[in-house]
């Protein structure tokens, strides 16, 4: 989605769209998040408004993905729905000497008429996705015979990570 620069106002205004998800499944085949895949178009709720030079966009990207449980091995799906919030600021005056890489990616830089929020979505839905998937909170993982011990359940660890992953 491409949002015109000079038609973003002070007063918030609401977009409610669907982007599509196809891309970023080659993206998890062959880079570094593998064992997932976007089975639906991700509705993005976008507010942006304006103050002076900086613009704001944020809301929420709601979508599907099926994973494979990090326990017992099961592939999943699950609603991915990552908030986001990012300050655009122009690559110009004093923006342009700020290194913005150190800023957590909420902090961008726009140049020319337009901001094109599609690649921030598609990073932001890739960085969210779990680093431990589970098909459930209590999942046990498979027990094949009666000798072995299930796996570490670190489920607090995984309940942070999953809440990390939707601020
Ligand atoms: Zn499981």
């Amino acid at each position: 989605m491409r949002l015109r620069i000079r038609d973003i106002e002070e007063t918030p205004k609401e977009l409610v769209y669907d982007e599509p998800t196809s891309e970023l499944n080659p993206l998890l085949t062959h880079g570094p998040v593998r064992d997932f895949t976007f089975v639906a178009p991700a509705n993005v709720h976008l507010d942006y408004y304006r103050s002076g030079q900086e613009i704001f966009l944020q809301g929420e990207v709601r979508t599907e993905v099926v994973g494979q449980c990090a326990r017992c091995l099961e592939e999943f799906q699950f609603s991915h729905e990552p908030r986001f919030s990012f300050i655009m600021v122009p690559h110009q005056g004093r923006w342009a000497r700020e290194d913005l890489s150190g800023g957590g990616g909420d902090l961008n830089w726009y140049e020319g008429e337009e901001i094109d929020t599609s690649p921030l979505l598609r990073e932001r839905m890739l960085l969210a996705l779990p680093t431990l998937p589970l098909c459930r909170d209590d999942c046990r993982g498979s027990v094949p015979n009666a000798g072995a011990t299930s796996m570490p359940a670190p489920a607090s660890a995984a309940q942070s990570a999953i809440r990390g992953s939707r601020c």
